[in-house]
Formats: structure tokens, sequence, C-alpha cells
């Protein structure tokens, strides 16, 4: 196996030469490459090495060169070849300028509704293209989307595509794709279909209108709850000017019930021909607004990036300068001294005012002394520069104002809140693999408590900790674990039999998944040697109830058999204990 990541450059698989880094995925690295017979550049993209061993990926990472050597359209990035170089799988694809998707909301907030209507409609095309085949993409998310500098989306990663029909690469009873797109009813356990895709397309358009998820949650198992329950947050709530027949289209599409969904990608295309019939040409540059620009200034130097390059600027609390008309220019001075006049008569109104302070103990915070307050209204109308928000939809999105919170209530003293001037969301969406459907799979997911979401999710806003020490758990083995199938760093997952509670708080649910892995395999076979078959693995996490993974005290399971494979009996149990740590909920 090798491990040479750092010196693939330069290195000739077959006839690919491998020239730079394009990007990671869960299951490979892609690199840039020339294709030295026919002179040109192709993605290379290389299984992990370390996932090589594990038949599951293999399988996957095959299927993803098999589905799209089916595949022969404009919108999707074409496979040209699978290789194998010693121990390590290589697929050679059409090579994909640009960006993704993802990067283009991260810079560009929301997308106007014929932009967005536009980069949707393409993204059909070769999705109708792939369904029309009997393909699913069933991973739908802005990340495998990327758009080329001549305008043209191409849809990418079938890694976890499937032939409709055919036969799953996964087991039964499995979540695969990624949660925040996830229709409905594949948490509830259905079979992924066309609608399940054209559902997760419609939450990719939604992010595009609104630089936002129709749901705020802030753990897996929350998300599961409010894609399964709850309605979207109204599009029209975040953005008042998002036409109301665009936003009955997203609606339709994010239906909880598949049938009542578009009937297929072109039908879900036609109900946005209104919208996308008025877009230009997609051009990326004009997407990520190159507006008149001059400088970047940041308001906020504590959240400045480090290393953060100006044209990938996030528009949390920066804004652009722009070229003023030459009448300011030259007349800054007397609006200067005008303003400076008028700035003096009402702080010392101000100063008046203040020795009768108001007993809002609210109006005190900040008390207007950061220079933030005043630096943008003081700016904009009178020095040279003008300062205008990065997104010129600025103006026409209303934000729900946050829950009231009196010490976070200074709304009068911090940076005007603008959509623009936040970020889209604060952790990527992950791909959630192989999870079972109950009870929801709850990987930790960072709070998003820096963003102010509009939140139709009631939840409670204390928190509580909950010491755990060393609590027992019960366990009941998943699946049949067997020393002639297991694969050695395979995942093995074990179900918690009784909740378990500590402080009075339920910390892990009855049904939570718990994880381990095979450490070591031996099938002895006719080996006459080593007669034993051996079996080895180890637990070491648990599911929370808060949506954390708690790590347990590590328990190494190991057996020997001889004469035939050790196998361990899915519904086997084992009794494993918890750290000691705190749990916030
Ligand atoms: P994985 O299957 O491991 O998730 P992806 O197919 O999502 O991998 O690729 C990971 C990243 O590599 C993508 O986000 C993208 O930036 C880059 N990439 C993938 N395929 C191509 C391609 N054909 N051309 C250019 N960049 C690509
Ligand atoms: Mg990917």
């Amino acid at each position: 196996m090798n491990n040479q990541k750092p010196t693939l450059q330069g290195r000739l698989i077959q006839h690919y030469r491998i020239e730079s880094l394009l990007g990671e995925g869960g299951m490979g690295t892609v690199y840039q490459a020339t294709d030295t017979l026919l002179q040109r550049l192709v993605a290379v993209k290389m299984l992990h090495p370390h996932l090589v061993s594990q038949t599951s990926f293999m399988e996957r990472f095959r299927n993803e060169a098999l589905i799209l050597a089916r595949l022969n359209h404009p919108n999707i990035a074409v496979v040209y070849n699978f290789l194998q170089d010693n121990a390590d799988y290589f697929m050679a694809m059409e090579y994909v300028e640009g960006d993704s998707l993802e990067a283009l909301i991260r810079k560009a907030g929301a997308l106007s509704p014929a932009i967005a209507a536009e980069v949707v409609r393409q993204g059909l095309e070769g999705m109708a293209h792939a369904h029309r085949k009997g393909i699913l993409h069933r991973d739908i998310k802005p990340a495998n989307l990327m758009l080329t500098p001549e305008g043209t989306i191409k849809l990418m990663d079938f890694g976890i595509a499937r032939v409709s029909g055919e036969q799953r690469l996964t087991q039964a009873n499995r979540l695969v794709g990624t949660l925040e797109y996830m229709a409905p009813e594949l948490i509830e356990g259905q079979e992924p279909s066309p609608a399940s895709d054209l559902y997760a397309m419609g939450v990719l358009l939604y992010e595009l209108l609104s630089g936002k998820l129709p749901f705020a949650s802030r753990t897996d198992y929350e998300l599961m709850q409010a894609i399964v329950r709850e309605k979207p947050i109204p599009l029209r709530k975040l953005d008042g000017q998002i036409p109301k027949e665009l936003e009955a289209v997203v609606q339709k599409v994010l239906d909880k019930n598949p049938a009542k969904r578009f009937a297929d990608a072109k039908a879900f295309q036609k109900a946005l021909q209104p919208f996308y019939a008025s877009a230009p040409v997609l051009d990326p540059a004009h997407i990520m607004p190159p507006l008149p620009v001059t400088d970047v200034v940041d308001m906020q130097p504590n959240r400045k990036l480090a290393g953060a390059k100006k044209s990938e600027s996030h528009f949390s609390g920066r804004f652009l300068v722009q070229h003023t008309p030459d009448w300011f220019r030259t007349n800054w001075e007397f609006l200067l001294a005008g303003t400076l006049t008028l700035v003096a008569v009402l702080f010392l109104g101000m100063l008046l005012l203040d020795r009768n302070p108001l007993p809002n103990p609210t109006t005190k915070i900040g008390g207007g002394k950061k220079p933030s307050v005043q630096i943008k209204p003081v700016v904009s109308s009178v020095t040279s520069p003008t300062l205008v928000y990065a997104d010129s939809r600025e103006n026409r999105v209303t934000v729900p104002e946050p829950t009231p919170d009196p010490v976070e209530n200074k709304p009068k003293t911090s940076l005007p809140k603008k959509p623009g001037a936040i970020k889209p969301k604060t952790v990527p969406p992950k791909s959630v693999e192989e999870t079972p459907v109950t009870p929801p799979k709850a990987e930790p997911v960072a709070p998003t408590t820096t963003e102010p979401m509009p939140e139709p999710v009631k939840r409670p806003v204390t928190r509580k900790s909950v010491a755990i020490r060393r609590l027992p758990v019960k366990l009941a083995l998943s699946n049949d674990l067997s020393s002639s199938r297991a694969q050695e760093g395979e995942t093995v997952r074990f179900r918690v039999i009784d909740a378990v509670v500590s402080e009075g708080e339920v910390v892990i649910l009855a049904g939570a998944t718990a994880f381990g892995e095979v450490t070591r395999i031996r099938q002895a076979g006719n080996d006459l040697f080593r007669k034993k078959d051996l079996l080895e693995f180890r637990i070491y996490a648990v599911e929370a109830t808060n949506g954390q993974r708690l790590a347990l005290r590590s328990a190494t399971i190991s057996e020997e058999v001889k004469g035939k494979p050790v196998v361990f009996p899915a519904g086997q149990t084992f009794e494993v204990r918890t750290g000691d740590t705190v749990l916030t909920f």
C-alpha cells in the first residue's frame, strides 16, 4: 500500500502524469493529470489507500466508474478510464475547471432567482439523463456540482449512485447520502427514487436562493426530525423578493410526500422555466460579484480569516469599498466638515441624554462607544469611499431577528445583520454513510450559534451539563461478524440495548449506535502452521443523545476458533463502559 501522497506529483500512472492536487473527498483524492497520449488534461481520482482493503469502498469506487461509463452528457463529468497501479486504484475523468457550487454559495451568498434557476435547470438536465439511464445520483448537494468558466454546470461524484432496482451496495436499512439533502422518505427507510434525487435538488435550489438550508437544526437527530415533520423555513421570510411562484416550486419539490413532487426532472425543469428564461449565460466572474471594487475593508478585524484572499472574503462583517463619483472626490472636504459638525451636535445631545441613563440595561451594552457603530453611517455619507455591501441583494432580504437574548440584544451597536453578512453555514454537510435508520444517527455537529438562523424548531434555550462517569452500556451487535468476510479496519456497529441515564438525563438512547472496528483477522485456511482462525475487534464510541459521539473505554474482544471461521452473530451482547466526561445538552 502506498502512503506517498505528498510525492504523487509527477508520478506516471500508465499514461497519466499526475500534476497537482484538485481536491479531496470522502473516498478519494483528486488530482489534475495529463493524458500523455492524447495530450490533454484529465482528473484522476485515487481511492484513499486506507480504503483499498475495505471491500465496500472498493466496490463503491468501481461502481462510480461503471455508473459514469454509462453516462454521456454535457452536464455530467464523464469517466475515461479505470486503472490499477500496484495496490492503488484510480479513475481518470473529464477534468472540470471551475468551482463547486458549495464554494460559489460560500463566496456569493444567495444568488438571484434567474441565476439560481438556471444553475438548477442545468443540473436537472444531467439528472434527467442519469434517470433516463436508470441511474440515481443519491448525493446531490452543492459540493457535488461544479460551475465551469464557460457557464456549464457539471454533476459529479457518482460514488454512491445506484442503478434503480439493482442490488444495493450497502446493507439494507442503511442511510447513504448527505443528511441535509436527504428526502424524508429515505430517513424513514424507503428506497431511494428519482423523487428523492429531485428533493435533494430542491434543497440545493433553496440554498442557492437564500444561502441557507431549509431546516435549522443543531444535531443530526434534530435535523432528521425536522426533515420528516416540519415545514421548511419559508423562503420569502428570508428574502421577501423571491417570487411567490418560485417559492411554490420549491415547496412542491420539497413536499414530504414523494408522489406530490414533480413527476420527473423534466417537469421540475419546466416549472422553473419562467425564472431561468431571463437568466444570462452563467458567468462565474459575474456570479461572484467583482463589483467596481478597489479594496476590501474588514470592519471586524477579529473575524478576519488569516491568509484569506480578498476575493474570497466571506460577507461576515466585510464591506467592499467602491469608487465614488468625481463630484464627491472634489467636494469631500466640505461634506466632511459639515458632517463633523452634525456629528458633534449629535454627540453633545447624546452626552446630555446620558446624564439620565435609561433604566433598560440593554441600552448600556456597547453604549454606542464602539467605533463600529458609527462608522457605517458617517463614512458612507461623507468620506470619499462609499461603503456598499458585497451582496447586491442586501436590501431585498429581511432576516427575522433571532430569539431576543438580553445580553446579545444590541442591534444598535453591532454591525447590521444583513444576510450577506451571515455565513451561509458554519458546518459543511457531511456525508452520511451506512447509518442505521433507527435510531437517527447523531454525529457531532458544531452548533451554528454564530448565525442568527430563523428557528422554526422550538428548542429549549437553556443548556445543561451532565457528568458522565464510567457508565455501563449494554450493546448488541448489529450484523453478523465473521472472520471469513470481515476486513481489518472495517467498522463494526452495535445497537444500545437500554437507555443510559446520568443525573436524571437520558444521555444515551436505547437503540443508539455504537461503533467499533475490526483490529485483527486471521484466516487459517489450509495453513498447517496457523490452524486457528482469529477475529479481534474493539468497541470505541457511542452516540449520545445530544448528537455527540461519546468515547467508550476501549474494549477489545478477540476469539480464536480451530478449523472454521470465527463468527459473532448479530444480536450478541457486550457490555462496555463510557469514559469520564461532561456532555452539554
Ligand atoms: P469523493 O468521491 O471522494 O467525495 P469527489 O468526487 O467529491 O470525491 O471529489 C472531491 C473534490 O475533487 C471535488 O470537490 C472537486 O473539488 C475535485 N474534483 C473531483 N472531480 C473533479 C474533476 N473531474 N475535475 C476537477 N475537479 C474535480
Ligand atoms: Mg464528494
